[in-house]
């Protein structure tokens, strides 16, 4: 039997002129924790919508646990929706929110309420059946929602960014539990949302979308080692990676960057003399070292400190910007040398922007 949970073949999706999806193909296995990323508008909301049904596909096919979709109305695709807003009843208490879709399935009362009860142990929410929606946390609240899901048993869990309206603490918090209780459910789980960081820590596999095309779709540490073109390596990793305009040397072995002195920096490989490349070099990657010596040498600009890391950004154009663990060894008018392995520098080409 086939493991695939959610399946979409050649999907498009029209807006009336707008084309906001265009031939996705994605296979998405059962127990797997998929994150959709992308620049606002670049059509995850879409493609999560349209997994519910809110939305209808204009072409394509979309199959969920082996069965086509594409004309199923939202109710009965056995999936279920956790959004930012919570969408909880506020006139209901939190069992009643819990029990509400139950309900309308004519689940009697007695069964409804156990099972509400069996999904508050295991959400943490026990103590608070009783409570009005306005009487709850944010991060309560958002566990009512999830609560709300899970009773149903779906066949997947479908997450429209709903840790958003939380604090920045409580993020990371409901980040862990959402993730424990998707691994305690074995649950296929589709997460839309803004920020990578949330998208690499919790997922097994991770969509980069841009402009309604799947970019690239990997393991989280597969897009940052090895992300296919220029795109995803600005999308994934925090600061974002550096680009440099730059040319293949004479003897092909190296890229010399367009920055003064046009500094040298091996590639670990031979590539065609002359070829101009867009070089990306990930602040952490770049070790500061002996100005004397090295072969990237650029001025010191802003100095960040956080206390356990230190940004530093050269005067430069482009600027470069350096991360480095505790405090800056340097200040903003010193010349600061760098060097980075040749396995890190990573090479695109100038026009399609994919990876060399
Ligand atoms: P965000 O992160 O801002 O929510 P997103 O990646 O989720 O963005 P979508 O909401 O999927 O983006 O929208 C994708 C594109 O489709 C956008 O350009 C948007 O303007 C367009 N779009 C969305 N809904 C409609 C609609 N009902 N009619 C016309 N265009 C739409």
């Amino acid at each position: 039997m086939s493991n695939v949970q959610i399946e979409l073949t050649g999907v498009d999706k029209h807006y009336g002129q707008f084309h906001a999806l265009k031939d996705i193909n994605l296979s998405i296995e059962k127990g797997t924790f998929v994150a959709l990323v992308g620049p606002s508008g670049c059509g995850k909301s879409t493609l999560l919508r349209s997994l519910a049904g809110l939305e209808t596909i204009t072409g394509g096919t979309m199959k969920i646990a082996g069965e086509v979709m594409n004309d199923v109305p939202p109710r009965k695709r056995d999936v279920a929706m956790v959004f930012q807003s919570y969408a909880l009843y506020p006139h209901m208490r939190v069992a009643e929110n819990l029990t509400y879709s139950l309900r309308l399935k004519g689940t009697p009362k007695e069964q409804a309420l156990a099972a509400a009860e069996e999904v508050a142990r295991t959400t943490g929410l026990s103590h608070l059946l009783g409570r009005f929606p306005r009487e709850l946390s944010g991060g309560q609240r958002q566990r009512v929602a999830m609560g709300r899901a899970i009773i149903r048993h779906p066949k997947a869990f479908l997450f429209d960014e709903p840790l958003s309206n939380l604090d920045a603490a409580l993020r990371v918090h409901m980040r862990k539990e959402i993730r424990a209780l998707h691994d305690r459910l074995g649950a296929t789980s589709v997460y839309v949302t803004h920020d990578q960081v949330e998208a690499m820590t919790m997922a097994d596999r991770v969509v980069v979308m841009r402009d309604g095309v799947i970019e690239q779709e990997g393991a989280p540490l597969e897009l940052y080692d090895k992300p296919a073109s220029r795109f995803v390596a600005g999308f994934i990793g925090s600061p974002a990676m550096n680009f440099v305009p730059a040319m293949i040397s004479e003897d092909g072995q190296a890229v010399l960057l367009d920055l003064p002195d046009a500094p040298r920096l091996p590639i670990g490989r031979a590539l065609e003399p002359g070829r101009r490349v867009s070089a990306g070099l990930r602040p952490e990657h770049l070790t500061v070292t002996n100005a004397e010596t090295a072969a990237l040498r650029l001025p010191v600009g802003v100095v960040e400190s956080t206390g356990s890391m230190t940004y530093i950004s050269s005067g430069t154009d482009p600027e470069i910007t350096v991360v480095i663990h505790g405090r800056s060894p340097l200040s903003a008018g010193e010349v600061m040398g760098l060097t980075i392995a040749p396995e890190n520098v990573h090479l695109f080409d100038v026009e399609s922007e994919r990876v060399i």
